[in-house]
């Protein structure tokens, strides 16, 4: 059975890739179309038309869809279920040059690429014949082709599978997760009226590895999280002939990076495993013109990998830090101030600034105190003309509805507001402290033994790169929710997360991968072997460990 099921898998994914699915283009529309199609010719879904779907994302301009199917087996009662997702976008091709035209040819481009001069390692692969090129044969195409021919497998002996399976094939993964985000309501929905009792979900996104010259082949149970810290300066302005009378909101913004940017005392460490340190995404001061006045504001963001740490530990970590490193500014003007009074001649003075460092929620309460509910209508009003303004994206709302809310303030003092900016991603560490993500652990252990292969299967706790599963899954405790809700000012308004289903799923993830190199590199390739063989094979036994473990 195997060997037909990786030569069905080599097709696929050849004839997936060959259909174009840019992210955020209605492409897309061309792949989801594709997966429908291909479902609804196995003999399975013509006998159950109604376990086969489109389900049109929330309020989309391109009108993108998601393909929903179920499967039931019929060997005994089980309402076991799982969930596999897989996403049916890429990024864009421009990264090809002249070979734009064979990005989404694998056969074509394989050729083609020996024309030019490439990079040592993948001139190398591409001469050894093992490996496929295209635009998502390795983020993800190849991952939809293991589902669909997966479910083919199982549902040509429906009679003997015990379990049901649902299977989403998602879009917009690349950008927005509009595509998971519009599924996520459904599978609850599916819960309650199919009677499914979901275990766990499964994706097959790409695996690579994580340095030079590493030959691991990664399982990942588990998916770290992200979150987007920002932070609004308010320094004091000053004419540039009397710098002593004011703070510089740049001095400040860049003591913060100085302090948070790729240090490891933020890494978020679990079970040994070490996330990425905090690297800042944007720094800039907010003074419009050229003027000889110092600037009064800047902004700055930080990607912020989790592996364990909530959303409200991660801004009282982060309070602090800039609170530090404001005191640090303050002492260091201090110093320096002296020393040019020193040597000017001038009497020494201390200067007047105090470190002040908030979040948006203790902002916005102060100014609520202030001019009550009218604070609330001023802003809903601001943040539904700004979604209009489609040259803002989601940082720059939430920026600009701080500024707002700060400016209604009547503390004009020197102040570091904390705020978190979209997107978020919730981490899911698999701990194994109940049953399902007990179950989950050993239905991947007993594969990984039971596949017999000659690669070194790693299991590890958290898939590195960011993922939609993170979206089956939100912190349980409504404090850290409602922390998070009140300092992320475009939630609700133009970014928006389905938390209650996310918390009601609360599901553990596992991330079963193809193996490949350079994903959003021209360079994007699959190794056919591990890729055609073994991981499916992992899937596979995978789901029926699941199923069958009580
Ligand atoms: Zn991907």
């Amino acid at each position: 059975m195997f060997s037909n099921l990786a030569k069905n898998i080599e097709e696929l994914t050849i004839e997936l890739t060959n259909i174009k699915s840019v992210v955020g283009t209605k492409s897309e529309l061309d792949m989801t179309a594709k997966v429908y199609e291909k479902l609804s010719q196995l003999p399975y879904f013509k006998n159950n038309p109604d376990y086969l779907y489109k389900l049109n994302f929330i309020d989309d301009d391109l009108n993108r869809d998601s393909i929903v199917s179920m499967v039931k087996g019929e060997k005994d009662e089980n309402n076991k279920t799982l969930i596999l997702i897989a996403h049916t976008d890429t990024v864009g091709i421009s990264d090809y040059g002249a070979f734009k035209d064979y990005a989404t040819d694998p056969l074509q481009l394989t050729d083609k690429l020996k024309e030019v001069t490439l990079a040592k390692e993948a001139k190398a692969d591409l001469a050894s014949g093992d490996y496929l090129f295209g635009r998502g044969i390795f983020d993800m195409k190849c991952g939809v082709a293991t589902f669909i021919s997966i479910i083919e497998a199982i549902t040509k002996n429906i009679k003997e599978f015990s379990g049901n399976l649902i299977f989403a094939a998602v879009g917009d993964e690349e950008g927005n997760s509009g595509g998971m985000l519009s599924v996520v309501p459904e599978l609850v929905e599916l819960r309650e009226k199919e009677g499914f009792e979901y275990q766990a979900v499964i994706d097959n996104d790409y695996m690579a590895p994580r340095f030079k010259g590493d030959e691991n082949k990664y399982i990942y149970i588990g998916t770290v999280g992200k979150l987007l810290p920002a932070f609004y300066v308010v320094g004091k302005e000053t004419h540039v002939g009397e710098p002593y009378n004011g703070i510089d909101p740049n001095q400040l913004a860049g003591a913060i990076t100085n302090r948070i940017n790729l240090n490891v005392d933020f890494c978020d460490i679990a079970e040994g495993e070490v996330s990425l340190p905090p690297v800042t995404l944007r720094q800039r001061d907010l003074k419009p013109e050229y003027s000889a006045q110092t600037g009064r504001t800047a902004t700055l963001y930080f990607n912020y990998a989790t592996h364990q740490k909530t959303p409200d530990q991660v801004l009282e970590l982060l309070i602090n830090s800039a609170d530090e490193a404001f005191a640090s500014v303050i002492e260091d003007l201090n110093k320096q101030y002296k020393i040019f009074c020193q040597k000017s001649n001038y009497p020494i003075k201390e200067l007047p600034w105090k470190s002040r460092v908030i979040s948006y929620q203790t902002l916005y309460n102060k100014v609520k105190e202030e001019i009550g509910v009218e604070l609330d209508q001023k802003i809903e009003k601001l943040a539904n003309e700004l979604i209009e303004r489609e040259e803002l994206d989601d940082r720059d709302i939430s920026l600009k509805i701080v500024e707002e809310v700060h400016k209604l303030w009547s503390d004009k003092e020197p102040v570091i507001i904390v705020y978190y900016a979209p997107p978020y991603y919730p981490h899911i560490f698999v701990e194994g402290q109940n049953k399902k993500e007990k179950n989950l652990l050993d239905s991947v252990n007993k594969a990984v033994d039971e596949v017999d292969c000659e690669y070194r299967l790693v299991s590890r706790k958290f898939y590195p790169y960011i993922s939609d599963l993170s979206f089956v899954s939100a912190p349980k405790d409504d404090g850290v929710i409602n922390t998070l809700k009140e300092n992320m000012p475009a939630l609700g308004k133009s970014y928006d997360l389905p938390l209650k289903e996310m918390q009601q799923l609360s599901l553990p993830v596992v991330n079963i991968g193809p193996f490949g190199k350079d994903a959003h590199q021209f360079t994007e390739r699959l190794q056919k072997e591990y890729s055609f063989q073994v991981a499916p094979k992992l899937v596979y036994k995978t789901i029926f460990n699941l199923l069958e473990n009580d």
